[in-house]
């Protein structure tokens, strides 16, 4: 990379009024502290927290009264752990009074996500907390050496900003922010044959994003004899990635895979080290497991208490991912403790009749947040056809109707013409046999993608 995109890279970000490589250079040494400093900056941030959620949040200003204790009195992680766990539904029953009251909601940035039981939820984020969560992510880029305006290959969920754009802004974007986007929802082979000439113009240095696209990508690329210019490293996240497609990446991208652990409501929980072990990112998080759920595998529930966020605290949050803390001390030189990850998460890509393939992700967000709707899965029952089942809440029967055909609309404009969506009401829908809900679920697999994922 020259010295002048560099350079130009550095005043865009800084006219963006973004903070984050100024975190980036406040926490990349954090990383390397020995084990006992790591533990106590920690437990720091941990207080000054807990002392702003109980005098800032309502939720957290009843919990402690009713506990007859102050925040002051958890002088210790195993004070810490008497706390009672956040579970998705206390988050979904109080959302507004786990956000804190002195500053206005719409300073704030809302936010959906899924969940094991199919009900979505809200929850609200500042802007300093987008910051350092893409500091976050920056300082896991720089594991594989890149360095602040080198280009990333960002496989990740489109949207309608993105839709708007003419080619030349959309290209210009990209440049300047130094982040090219490719589109998981639009991830048929003639896309990725384009993706192919795209990335050997743009010349990432790294790549991140979704594992089952950027595996497919490595096992099209691959299986049509192409060469794609090597990358320093390849971060995955946001769903599970099988030792499988950890193996293909590594061939056909060149460089080391790097697997990252965050939730949708937590970001930055954990991130593999050079020596493949997961690092809990103790700068980030604080993260236990509840032993209560332990499972004969020694795996059990996480309990995640976010570092960052101060609009919406969650402390002691069950994720519901599984895993375990690992005792010991890395020789990579990190002293950040170490954990195992069992993670369920999968979604499906969906193929439809014209060659398009799309990422689980984009159905999802079609109906998050949706008034009347409290639950839904789409469900391909064959290449052209997607029923939409829709759990109903009491309310609101205009509203949800108005949704449903808004995302009916946007789901049959993927392939017009040659897919039906049907939208059906039920009282419930059935859980996958791991006993959680899918928002997503194909029936019909894509031949081309056989033994990506075994
Ligand atoms: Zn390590």
């Amino acid at each position: 990379m020259s010295v002048l995109t560099r350079a130009l890279y550095l005043a865009v970000e800084r006219l963006r009024g973004s903070e984050a490589l100024a975190l980036l250079r406040e926490i990349e040494p954090l990383r390397m502290l020995p084990p006992d400093r790591a533990r106590a900056l920690q437990f720091a941030r941990l207080q000054a927290l807990l002392e702003h959620a109980e005098r800032r949040v309502p939720y957290y200003r009843e919990l402690f009264a009713d506990l007859r204790i102050s925040s002051r009195d958890i002088r210790s992680l195993e004070d810490f752990a008497r706390l009672p766990v956040l579970t998705k539904d206390i988050v979904r029953e109080r959302a507004r009074d786990l956000v804190r009251d002195d500053v206005p909601l719409s300073s704030l940035s809302e936010h959906h996500s899924g969940g094991s039981t199919g009900v979505p939820l809200t929850f609200w984020r500042e802007p300093r907390y987008m910051s350092a969560s893409a500091a976050g992510t920056y300082r896991n880029l720089r594991q594989a050496g890149w360095r602040p305006g080198d280009m990333v290959a960002f496989f990740w969920g489109w949207n309608d900003r993105l839709n708007r754009m003419s080619r030349v802004e959309f290209e210009l974007r990209q440049q300047l922010r130094r982040m090219y986007q490719f589109d998981p929802f639009h991830s048929g082979l003639e896309a990725m044959d384009r993706w192919v000439r795209t990335w050997n113009r743009i010349r990432p240095r790294v790549a991140l994003g979704y594992a089952s696209t950027i595996a497919r990508f490595a096992a099209h690329v691959e299986r049509t004899g192409r060469r794609l210019r090597p990358v320093a490293g390849v971060f995955t996240t946001a769903e599970k990635l099988y030792p499988a497609q950890r193996e293909l990446i590594h061939r056909v991208l060149g460089g080391p895979v790097f697997d990252c652990y965050g939730s949708s409501e937590v970001q930055n929980i954990a991130t593999e080290c050079v020596r493949g072990r997961m690092h809990v990112n103790a700068d980030f998080v604080v993260l236990e497991t509840d032993e209560a759920g332990r499972m004969a595998d020694g795996t059990a529930p996480l309990l995640v208490t976010s570092l960052w966020n101060y609009a919406m605290p969650f402390i002691r949050y069950r994720n519901e991912d599984c895993g375990a803390l690992v005792p010991g001390v890395c020789d990579c030189g990190s002293g950040f403790p170490l954990m195992e990850l069992r993670i369920a998460r999968v979604s499906d890509n969906f193929v439809l009749p014209n060659g398009r393939v799309v990422h689980g992700e984009f159905f999802t967000h079609l109906l998050y947040g949706s008034e009347g709707i409290e639950s839904f899965q789409f469900h391909q029952t064959a290449m052209d056809r997607i029923v939409l089942w829709i759990v109903p809440t009491g309310e609101d029967g205009a509203a949800r109707e108005r949704a449903v055909r808004a995302a009916v609309a946007q789901v049959e404009a993927l392939a017009p013409g040659l897919i039906h969506v049907e939208a059906r009401e039920v009282a419930s829908i059935p859980l996958s046999s791991a006993g959680k809900h899918r928002f997503t679920r194909s029936d019909v697999s894509i031949p081309a993608d056989s033994g990506v994922r075994a």
